[in-house]
């Protein structure tokens, strides 16, 4: 009778559970990338569907002007400090308390924070990468964004990845230069927007054109807590690709 009585409270408490997990103050709608997937991200921000210079897009190397220099890329990423990692319910996302910086155009851009997509955004003719870190910084002055892609390949093991991979929740250690590949001098530049709701455009983007390395066991452990979080590519329009 004991035993009859337990069980009924346990399962009382699992409903009870369920039930405030339905109710939470935060029952509106979500997007994601199923049932409020791209398709319905107008219903997040407008922006979304009517924005003309949108990203991901897919890069056609042939088709790309070379870099008006002003706006080349000087990267100082090179900074020991300690960062958040969180599973944000779209990505892995870390956030260290120091980042380092980048410079364009005579703007210094901080580094506000860096998270992960389980397979490319952007494509190169056409072709999709295992992985993509995505460094998004901004101007203090004027809020603007820019955004530093590093494409992942299968390969060797990445140290700095196991340490976020295992991090998640906590707080690390880490250099976010550890993330780039040895060659920054050569990317993709265009203007785009931000990849998920709100879509806000005017955004600089980088590609580096040189992939980092992740292992097979790294990119499977990613893969467990995303694998499809990366958006359509989306129409180029007028815009021009510049290429260093
Ligand atoms: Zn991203």
């Amino acid at each position: 009778m004991k035993k009859i009585l337990l069980t009924v409270g346990a399962a009382a408490l699992l409903s009870l559970t369920a039930f405030a997990s339905e109710v939470k103050p935060h029952d509106e709608k979500h997007w994601d990338y199923s049932h409020n997937g791209p398709a319905h991200w107008d219903e997040f921000s407008k922006t979304c569907v009517a924005g003309n210079a949108q990203s991901p897009i897919n890069i056609v190397p042939g088709k790309s002007v070379s870099m008006n220099h002003q706006y080349d890329l000087h990267m100082s990423e090179d900074v020991h400090t300690t960062a958040k990692v969180i599973d944000n319910g779209h990505s892995i996302k870390v956030t260290p308390k120091v980042g380092g910086s980048i410079e364009l155009n005579g703007e210094k851009f901080n580094l506000l924070q860096f998270h992960f997509h389980g397979k490319s955004e952007h494509t190169v003719d056409g072709k999709r990468y295992d992985m993509v870190a995505h460094l998004v910084h901004q101007n203090p002055i004027t809020k603007q964004l820019a955004v530093v892609a590093v494409f992942f390949e299968e390969g060797k093991n990445n140290p700095m990845l196991d340490n976020i991979i295992g991090g998640i929740g906590k707080n690390i250690r880490i250099d976010p230069q550890d993330i780039l590949p040895k060659d920054t001098a050569h990317y993709y530049h265009y203007i785009g927007s931000l990849t998920t709701p709100p879509c806000s455009e005017n955004v600089q983007w980088y590609l580096l054109k040189t992939p980092s390395f992740a292992s097979k066991d790294q990119i499977e452990a990613f893969r467990k807590y995303y694998v499809d979080n990366e958006r359509p590519v989306q129409e180029l329009h007028d815009r021009t690709i510049e290429s260093n």
